[in-house]
């Protein structure tokens, strides 16, 4: 691993396996990202607890963490490269986040509109917010912080907790002395992928791991052929909002064939099944190479769990490396 770039640390909530949102919105820049960056990549299991913490959805996580990093490995991150993690085997970020909390005002926490959102997604009452929920954002700035992270490329609905992050590194900084890197959050610019029609309105809303509209980067070549064709065609000459036109503008790379396609169509040249059948080859296309090469690490169980072991060593050294500064740098004493 090149120490000289810059690190950036990223990652998913293991809540289900990954989908082609995922691959659109964050995978595609991610492995790219790991030309020019040191990524840590974090399977954030403690934030799945935040709202999740019943005992059959923890027994879900194993599985759930074993389908992200599989997913995440099938896309072309490279462990060679990236040091993926799991989040709940580096202690030592719990003893960082403790210590940021001293520096939070609960009164930031508890203005902050993802809160709310996660706590009524999740059918929770005000009354019944764990303070693990409301804490969620100071746990997600000692994962980012202990990795002295400088770039941490998210959803819009985090960047807020990024943007909490960068003021609590600036603000320890300022008053103990520098030891964090200032993270900035990058937001992703791709247009969020619909769903598809798997369940009533399925499209109108966008692809979602907990919606039951998901074509998921596992799904074989006959599902993901059976989920595009639950998508209508548009009346022609609308085709630029339809959800189905949507899969063509994210997985059709030649602009020219994207441009006729909608054309065409517009026209009445073609109808929607021929607009069906053109996104399923395109998005075969891209998913043959990421089928193959999660047939390989699927057929190595072990190799996996190598991977995720390998990275949380990592991930622990350098926690405890910053855990350390911060304790010496606030002045606690050293046992
Ligand atoms: P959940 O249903 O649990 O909220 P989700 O499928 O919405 O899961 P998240 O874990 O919330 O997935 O998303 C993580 C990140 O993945 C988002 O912040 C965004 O960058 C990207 N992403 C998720 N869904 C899409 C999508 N449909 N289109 C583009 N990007 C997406
Ligand atoms: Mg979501």
């Amino acid at each position: 691993m090149d120490a000289r770039k810059p690190r950036l640390l990223t990652g998913d909530r293991p809540t289900g396996p990954l989908h082609l949102g995922h691959l659109v919105g964050t995978l595609q820049s991610r492995v790219k990202l790991q030309e020019s960056h040191e990524c840590f990549i974090i399977v954030a299991d403690l934030h799945s607890l935040t709202t999740r913490s019943r005992r059959d959805e923890i027994a879900r996580l194993p599985n759930h963490v074993r389908d992200v990093v599989l997913d995440m490995l099938s896309v072309g991150v490279d462990p060679g490269r990236s040091t993926i993690y799991l989040q709940s085997g580096v202690p030592a970020v719990y003893d960082i986040a403790i210590l940021l909390q001293m520096l939070t005002p609960v009164a930031r926490l508890s203005g902050m509109q993802s809160i709310h959102d996660m706590a009524k997604n999740a059918g929770l009452g005000d009354a019944d917010v764990p303070l693990g929920l409301l804490g969620y954002p100071v746990l997600q700035a000692a994962d980012i912080l202990m990795a002295n992270a400088e770039l941490v490329p998210v959803g819009a609905d985090n960047e807020i907790h990024v943007t909490l992050a960068r003021d609590i590194a600036l603000h320890f900084n300022d008053a103990y002395g520098q030891v964090f890197a200032v993270p900035s959050p990058t937001v992703s610019a791709t247009p969020a992928l619909p769903g598809v029609n798997t369940v009533a309105g399925g499209a109108d809303r966008k692809m979602s791991k907990s919606a039951g509209n998901a074509i998921w980067l596992k799904d074989s070549p006959d599902e993901v052929a059976r989920k595009i064709r639950t998508l209508p065609g548009p009346a022609p000459g609308e085709s630029t909002r339809a959800p189905l036109f949507r899969f063509a503008e994210a997985f059709i790379r030649d602009a020219d064939e994207l441009a006729n396609l909608h054309a065409e169509y517009d026209r009445g040249a073609i109808g929607f099944a021929a607009v069906q059948d053109r996104v399923i080859e395109a998005l075969e296309k891209t998913l043959v190479p990421i089928r193959e090469r999660r047939a390989e690490f699927a057929a190595d169980q072990h190799r996996t769990e190598e991977i995720i072991v390998d990275g949380t060593i990592t991930a622990r050294k350098v926690a405890y490396e910053t855990l350390g500064k911060v304790r010496d740098a606030m002045g606690l004493e050293n046992l």
